[in-house]
């Protein structure tokens, strides 16, 4: 970084926000890509707009107590970090991992603030969760745990204010108890939460949105570039919601995918990783990956999650969590004949690991463009909501393409009109920044 102003402001970041790596690496990659911008625009600097775009407007901490099945009491922490409203009511999603504490949740909403505003919609940003792990715990444990979450945020939330989602950990059925429980304490049905069950305000489209957005997004980058999905093989990481669409729409548009991964390890399946199989048992039966080979013994299990790169490939598709790819293994990428990594998760690149794609000429589509078609999807569900209607899933899929295409279009515009050509994460943070950025001058001193 050589802007003075950017090099000063973000050591009051490091200062203030001492003990929270994630949040501070998220910052500094946005400071890095918008030199170009501060240079160009003093306004925002004489209006302060950046030093309060790098604060929360909001951050709430709160207890979790809830009984498991035995009666045993446990306590958890809660957390919804309300970033940035500029453009419309707080949005972002509750992830639920015991790996959760103030810095991830902050770089989650700090991105969702610039991702949002990269969907054309109305939306801010915002995010929250818990250390709350619900791996192996029961259905009514988790349902008593959601309450419980519930209790505390449906006084910060609303379908005017903040409208959480899913993430990590947080799925159709919490987000069911979690609406059940807010219905009930505020007596009111909204649409203060996206992800809902379709026969209670959810939209069709959303389970698929991100893993597809994520796709289409992709699509466009390498038609870009002269290149498609069509007999590439594509090696995707994680096995949740967002890793189990993008291999059901990179499937569709002609690619192989041939490994899903989870925390202990990967499956590498030569033939192409089967759908219905991988869906059925995440999505339906909440198993681990490697059972997968039970019904295609023709396939590998491996332990270690990370080896999953170690997989040749053309298009590598991130879609489990943050820093999941290091410089070791974009290295290993670059080797192997890769040529387009694009984000499902959050930041699951490392810097180094991004600057090895710059370094070896690999299209980087960035998490925050990339995998903007859940929260896209999501202010499509509020829309409908507000319009107490539903629309088809056809319909739905269709605009969610068109705001992929429209992402990909302002980040290359982006990138050309600073200089960038072809940095898309530049591109990204600098057309995201932008919009906000207009809004908080036009606002004023809030
Ligand atoms: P899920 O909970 O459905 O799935 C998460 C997957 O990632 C699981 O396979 C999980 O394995 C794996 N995983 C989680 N943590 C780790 C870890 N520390 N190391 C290795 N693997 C891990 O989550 P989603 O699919 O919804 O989210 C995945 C990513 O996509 C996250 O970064 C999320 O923020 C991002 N995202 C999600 C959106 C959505 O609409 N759902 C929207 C935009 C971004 P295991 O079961 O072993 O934990």
């Amino acid at each position: 970084m050589k802007n003075q102003y950017f090099i000063d402001l973000l050591e009051r970041v490091k200062k203030r926000n001492q003990g929270e790596p994630e949040f501070i690496q998220a910052v500094t990659e946005v400071l890095e890509t918008l030199e170009p911008v501060v240079e160009r625009r003093p306004e925002f600097v004489e209006a302060g707009v950046f030093e309060r775009f790098v604060e929360p407007e909001r951050q709430v901490i709160f207890r979790v107590p809830w009984l498991d099945d035995n009666g045993k009491l446990h306590v958890n922490r809660g957390f919804r970090v309300q970033f940035n409203n500029a453009i419309g009511p707080y949005k972002g999603g509750i992830r639920l991992h015991p790996s959760v504490y103030s810095g991830i949740i902050k770089f989650l909403g700090f991105e969702q603030v610039l991702k949002n505003s990269l969907t054309t919609l109305p939306m801010g940003g915002a995010k929250g969760g818990s250390d709350f792990d619900p791996k192996g715990k029961s259905d009514t444990e988790i349902m008593r745990f959601c309450q419980s979450f519930m209790t505390e945020l449906y006084r910060h939330i609303g379908s005017d204010c903040d409208v959480p989602a899913g993430d990590i950990g947080t799925g159709a059925r919490e987000i069911g108890y979690m609406f059940g429980q807010y219905k009930r304490l505020a007596n009111e049905f909204t649409g203060m939460l996206t992800g809902k069950g379709i026969t209670y305000g959810g939209s069709l489209a959303r389970t698929e949105a991100t893993g597809y957005g994520l796709c289409y997004f992709t699509e466009e980058m390498l038609n870009a570039n002269g290149k498609d999905f069509a007999g590439k093989t594509v090696v995707i990481s994680g096995s949740g919601n967002v890793a189990l669409y993008a291999l059901k729409k990179a499937t569709e548009l002609g690619a192989k995918v041939v490994t899903l991964s989870d925390s202990n390890g990967y499956i590498y399946d030569k033939n192409g990783i089967d759908f219905d199989c991988a869906r059925k048992l995440k999505e339906v039966e909440r198993r681990r990956i490697k059972d997968y080979l039970e019904f295609h013994p023709e396939a590998e299990y491996h332990e270690g999650s990370r080896n999953v790169w170690t997989v040749a490939c053309d298009i590598a598709l991130p879609c489990a969590t943050q820093n999941e790819i290091d410089e070791e293994s974009a290295k290993i990428l670059a080797k192997n004949g890769c040529f387009a990594v694009s984000e499902g998760a959050n930041m699951p690149s490392t810097p180094e690991a991004i600057n090895v794609y710059f370094e070896n000429g690999i299209l980087y589509g960035p998490a925050k463009a990339a995998n903007a078609g859940g929260v896209a999807t999501s202010g499509l569900e509020m829309s409908q909501n507000s319009l107490r209607l539903s629309w088809t899933f056809e319909e739905v899929d269709a605009r969610l393409r068109d705001i992929m295409k429209s992402i990909f279009a302002s980040c290359d515009e982006a990138a050309k009109e600073y200089g960038l050509d072809g940095n898309y994460m530049a591109g990204a943070n600098i057309a995201g920044f932008l919009k906000v950025g207009e809004a908080m001058l036009e606002q004023g001193c809030v």
